[in-house]
């Protein structure tokens, strides 16, 4: 079985019915970037920045930044890479520096991009790190946590702003950047219809959006029969998110651990869904699920599968689907 994944690395990632999904990479540390190429990811669908300002004594610097998103832009040898910008507080909050205020209710706090609208200064300083990165690979900006346009808006002008004042310093930026949002607010994924045209696309936060949407604290175990990604709500917002992107050719991926999971890739294709994005040691596991979805069928099914009332009635249909491809 490891041996038939292994062949894998490098296949291309298609369905049965050869239609094209793109496998993505979410990476955290340096050696993710490594295990990424080898084994076939289209790119870095998102790297979580909060990683060098956690449990750490001081903040890192442009400098610091700069060089780790350039690394990481060169380790991807010209593949697309999606930095995310900071997205700290609730269950990311263990840093020094900062001065986090301790809040009654984390998860509804000053979290992702609220922080950084109130802190301009650290949010411009990491702006300023990525938009020098850029002059060494395509890198796309990622925005977590937001809930309106506002938010949007604001970081794209900071963008402006820094990348104006860094070819002032003589630096050299890239001449276009793709802005995208994390859509894992229920507020947004409803809303995205207005949302959406102040983006370049969007990325799918299912561990948050699965939390927000049922009301269930993703790393509370007491409720993990609740926190249930294939609740008939979660999967509505999925396909509405999805039909949104298809709608205003925006492209829509999926980087919450729903995507990791091989369980769920028919699921997924069946919503409309194309771009995964996933931990490294999934890639294999999930291009080699693919290769056994019928696209066309499971688009047809998705209709029925948005009515099933549970994770039996969906599992059945899903079931199905696939002993008659
Ligand atoms: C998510 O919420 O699904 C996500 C990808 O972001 P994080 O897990 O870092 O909150
Ligand atoms: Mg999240």
């Amino acid at each position: 079985e490891g041996r038939r994944l292994a062949e894998l690395a490098h296949a291309p990632t298609r369905t049965r019915d050869d239609a094209p999904i793109r496998l993505f990479a979410n990476a955290e540390l340096a050696g993710d970037v490594a295990q990424a190429r080898a084994h076939g990811a289209d790119g870095i669908g998102l790297y979580r920045t909060e990683f060098l300002f956690l449990q750490r004594h001081h903040l890192p610097d442009e400098d610091e930044q700069f060089q780790a998103y350039r690394d990481l832009v060169l380790g991807m040898g010209g593949l697309p890479v999606t930095i995310r910008t900071l997205d700290l507080g609730a269950d990311k909050a263990d840093t020094t520096g900062l001065a986090l205020t301790s809040e009654p209710n984390p998860a509804l706090g000053m979290r992702g991009v609220r922080l950084s609208m109130k802190r301009p200064a650290l949010f411009a300083t990491q702006m300023r790190a990525i938009l020098r990165a850029s002059a060494y690979g395509p890198i796309r900006i990622l925005v977590p946590m937001v809930t309106n346009s506002l938010e949007i808006r604001a970081a794209r002008s900071l963008i402006q702003i820094c990348a104006r004042d860094l070819r002032t310093e003589g630096h050299e930026v890239a001449d276009h950047f793709e802005l995208g949002a994390m859509i894992e607010v229920p507020a947004a994924a409803i809303a995205l219809p207005s949302l959406i045209r102040h983006v370049d696309f969007v990325a799918i936060g299912t561990n948050d959006l699965v939390q927000y949407t049922l009301a269930a604290d993703r790393n509370n175990d007491a409720l993990s029969e609740l926190y249930d990604p294939l609740h008939p709500a979660v999967l509505q917002l999925l396909a509405s998110i999805i039909r949104c992107g298809e709608k205003h050719a925006k492209p829509v991926s999926l980087c919450g651990e729903m995507a990791s999971d091989a369980r769920y890739t028919a699921l997924l294709i069946a919503l409309g869904l194309t771009d995964f994005s996933m931990h490294t040691g999934a890639l294999l596991e999930v291009r080699d699920a693919v290769g056994r979805c019928d696209r066309g069928r499971l688009r047809r099914l998705a209709p029925r599968l948005l009515k099933a009332e549970d994770r039996e009635q969906l599992t059945l249909l899903l079931a199905r689907a696939a002993a008659r491809a």
